[in-house]
C-alpha cells in the first residue's frame, strides 16, 4: 500500500477535487492512505478569524467567517451532482461554521486557536469522501484526531499512532480506500492541536511508517524537488533523485515543496518519497530514497529570516569549556543554532527563532562582546559534498564571488555548503548560483 498527500493547491477547487479523486482511483488504488490538506488559503483565513477574535473584533471574525462560509457553499453547489450528497455536506459545512462562529463568543485562548486552524482539513476531506461515495468508491474517511498525537515534548508518538490507526482501522467495515486529514492531531493531554503550517507532508510521512508503506507520495502544484527555488528563479529543473539526507537539507533550509520535519520518519522507516505534479500526474517527479549519487551537486535553496549572532572573547583563548558554556545559553532560551563557526578568538552562531534573542544577548555578553546582523538569509547548496571531492567548494565560492558572504559552513555533514549573506542579496545569489552550477 502506498500512503498520498495532496496540498491546498490539489484540493483547491471542485475540479481539483474532481481530479484528486480520479487520480486517487487510478487501477491498483485498493488498500491505499490518502491524507489531504485544506482547501488553499483556508488556513490562512482560519489564522485571520483567530486574530479578529483575539484582538476582540467579533465583528471582523464573523464577517471573515460569513465569506468562508458563502465560498465553501458554491464549492458543494459545484461538486455534487446528487441533491442528496449536496444537501449531505451543506448541512455538515453549515456545523463545522456554526462551531467555528461559537468560539467568537467566548473565552479565546490557543486551545480553541488550534481547534479552528484545524476546520480546513475536516472540511475538505467530507468534501473529498463525499464525492467519491457518489461516484460509488467504497471509501472511509478516519478521523484524524482519533489517531494523530504528540508527545509533551511536541513530538508525534510514533507508537501510539501506529497501535491506534490499526485498531480505528479494524473496527469499522473494510474500505478499498482510506481519507484522513493532514496537519491535526491531539497533544498528549488530548487537546486538538496541529503539526505546524504544511505539516501535512508529516502527517503523511508518520502514516506511511506507521503502516509499512511501500512508498509516500506528496502530491503538489509542481513537478518535484526543483534545482533551485522557483519562486525567485527562472528556468529551475526538476531533480531526479535525491538522497534521503539531501532531501532534509533543501527542506530545512527552506525548499518550501517539502516539510522540514518530513523526511525522518520515512528515511528511518526506509520507505521511499516520491513528489509529484497533480496538474502533470505523469511527470516523474522526484524520488528520494537512501541511494547515493557521486560528484553530483543537485540543488540550492534558501531560508529567510535569520539572525547571526558573533561573540569575541580574549578568554576564548584556549578555554576549553567555553563553547559549552555558549551552547548553554542557546539552550537555556530553547533556540536552535543553524550554522557555526569558530575561530580562536570569536565564535559566530546563526538562528531562524529570534524570540529569546534580547535574553540570549545579555548573557552573551557575560563571556565577551556580541554582535548581532539581523535580515539575514542561509543559502544552502546541496548535493555529494563528500571532502574528497576536489573543486566543488571553489566553483560554489566562486559563484557567489559578487554577493558578500557573512559566514560559511562547509564540513557538517557531507552533502551541503551553507552561505549566510543579506536577505537584499538572496535573489542574486541564487540567480548566481543557478547560472554556475546548472
Ligand atoms: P502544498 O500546498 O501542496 O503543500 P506548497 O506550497 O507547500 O504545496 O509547496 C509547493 C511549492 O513549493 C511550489 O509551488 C514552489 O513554489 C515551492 N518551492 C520552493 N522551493 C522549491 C523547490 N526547490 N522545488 C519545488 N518547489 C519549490
Ligand atoms: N493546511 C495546513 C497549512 O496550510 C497544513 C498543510 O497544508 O500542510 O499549513
Ligand atoms: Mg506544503
Amino acid at each position: 500500500m502506498i500512503v498520498q498527500k495532496f496540498g491546498g493547491t490539489s484540493v483547491g477547487s471542485p475540479a481539483r477535487m474532481k481530479s484528486v479523486s480520479q487520480l486517487i482511483t487510478r487501477p491498483g488504488f485498493q488498500g491505499n492512505m490518502v491524507v489531504l490538506s485544506a482547501m488553499s488559503g483556508t488556513t490562512n483565513t482560519l489564522v485571520e478569524i483567530c486574530n479578529y477574535i483575539k484582538d476582540g473584533n467579533t465583528e471582523g471574525a464573523g464577517d471573515v467567517i460569513n465569506r468562508l462560509q458563502d465560498k465553501y457553499t458554491q464549492h458543494i453547489d459545484e461538486l455534487y451532482a446528487t441533491e442528496e450528497k449536496k444537501k449531505e455536506t451543506l448541512a455538515l459545512a453549515g456545523e463545522i461554521f456554526n462551531y467555528i462562529r461559537s468560539f467568537t463568543k467566548d473565552v479565546f485562548t490557543t486551545r480553541e486557536e488550534k481547534i479552528i486552524l484545524g476546520q480546513g482539513e475536516i472540511l475538505s476531506t467530507n468534501m473529498v469522501t463525499n464525492y467519491l461515495l457518489e461516484c460509488g468508491v467504497k471509501v472511509r474517511l478516519l478521523d484524524a484526531l482519533s489517531f494523530m498525537r504528540i508527545d509533551m515534548n511536541g513530538e508525534p508518538d510514533a507508537w501510539y499512532i501506529k497501535q491506534r490507526l490499526a485498531e480505528v482501522m479494524q473496527a469499522g467495515d473494510p474500505a478499498d480506500l482510506y481519507i484522513t486529514q493532514g496537519f491535526i492531531c491531539r497533544d498528549a493531554m488530548g487537546e486538538v492541536d496541529n503539526l505546524q503550517r504544511g505539516g501535512s507532508d508529516y502527517t503523511a510521512s508518520l502514516l506511511g511508517a506507521a503502516m509499512g508503506a511501500s512508498e509516500i507520495q506528496i502530491w503538489t502544484d509542481i513537478d518535484g524537488m526543483h534545482n533551485n527555488d522557483p519562486r525567485f528563479v527562472e528556468g529551475t529543473k526538476s531533480v531526479p533523485h535525491l538522497y534521503f539526507e539531501e532531501a532534509s537539507e533543501l527542506a530545512y533550509f527552506g525548499a518550501k515543496i517539502l516539510h522540514p520535519t518530513c523526511i525522518q520518519p520515512a528515511k528511518f522507516n526506509n520507505i521511499p518519497v516520491r513528489l509529484l505534479n497533480t496538474m502533470d500526474p505523469d511527470a516523474p517527479g522526484t524520488v528520494i530514497d537512501n541511494r547515493k549519487d557521486h560528484g553530483i551537486i543537485k540543488a540550492v535553496a534558501a531560508k529567510d529570516n535569520i539572525t547571526a549572532i558573533k561573540i569575541k572573547s580574549g578568554r576564548m583563548l584556549l578555554a576549553y569549556g567555553f563553547l559549552r558554556k555558549v551552547f548553554e545559553i542557546f539552550e537555556s532560551h530553547q533556540t536552535a543554532i543553524d550554522m557555526i563557526c569558530t575561530s580562536e578568538v570569536g565564535v559566530s552562531m546563526s538562528i531562524d527563532n529570534a524570540t529569546y534573542l534580547p535574553q540570549i544577548e545579555a548573557d552573551l555578553r557575560k563571556y565577551g562582546t556580541v554582535t548581532i546582523d539581523r535580515d539575514m538569509c542561509i543559502i544552502c547548496v546541496v548535493g555529494d559534498m563528500e571532502w574528497e571531492n576536489k573543486g566543488f567548494e571553489g566553483h560554489v565560492l566562486d559563484a557567489l564571488k559578487d554577493v558578500p558572504v557573512r559566514m560559511v559552513c562547509y564540513g557538517g555533514s557531507n552533502y551541503n555548503i551553507s552561505f549566510l549573506i543579506r536577505k537584499e542579496d538572496k535573489e542574486k545569489a541564487l540567480k548566481a548560483l543557478s547560472k554556475t552550477l546548472f
